[in-house]
């Protein structure tokens, strides 16, 4: 069967034909249209069953694909050595620039102690993977005007980084 990460364009110059993209792998293929609704699919060789599997583009089924994307994305994610969460510490702004945008999502909210501290407990229960650099960014809203909370949460996150 033909993979689900793929996207199909017509080919003006090829009436009979089909540009297939492979969001996966980045190929371009020129395809006859009859293979992209399926109906010449089992008239394939082996070469061109070769040629297809090695763009990403045939596959043995979509388990096997599904399977095979959820272990790509672990490996890409085990290959990140930097920890790196982004904590919105408040959604409020001490300036009144005549451009702003935000409209009615600029207001007096704050990150609750709760929330600190589940954000705290979270990175504790997960831990930070030995030998991984900590990145923390802290956003906002004006993120200095939550200059204790930014400070705490880094001081907490700096001990469990170093106890790890
Ligand atoms: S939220 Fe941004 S654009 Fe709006 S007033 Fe504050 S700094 Fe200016």
């Amino acid at each position: 069967m033909l993979t689900r990460y793929c996207r199909t364009f017509s080919a003006p110059e090829h009436a009979d034909k089909t540009i297939l993209f492979s969001t996966k792998t980045a190929s371009v293929l020129l395809v006859p249209t009859s293979l992209v609704n399926g109906s010449a699919l089992d008239a394939l060789s082996e070469q061109e069953r070769a040629t297809l599997a090695d763009h990403g583009v045939l596959i043995e089924s979509a388990e096997a694909e599904r399977r095979e994307m959820l272990t790509f994305l672990d490996d890409l994610v085990a290959l990140d050595k930097v920890f790196k969460p982004t904590i919105v510490l408040n959604r409020d702004c001490n300036l009144a620039c005549t451009y702003c945008f935000e409209g009615t999502r600029k207001g007096k909210h704050y990150l609750s102690d709760r929330t600190a501290e589940h954000l705290l407990s979270f990175v504790r229960d997960h831990g930070i993977p030995d030998g991984d650099e900590v990145n923390v960014t802290f956003y906002g809203g004006e993120p200095l005007l939550s200059l204790a909370r930014m400070v705490s949460l880094a001081e907490g996150i700096g001990e469990l980084a170093a106890s790890a």
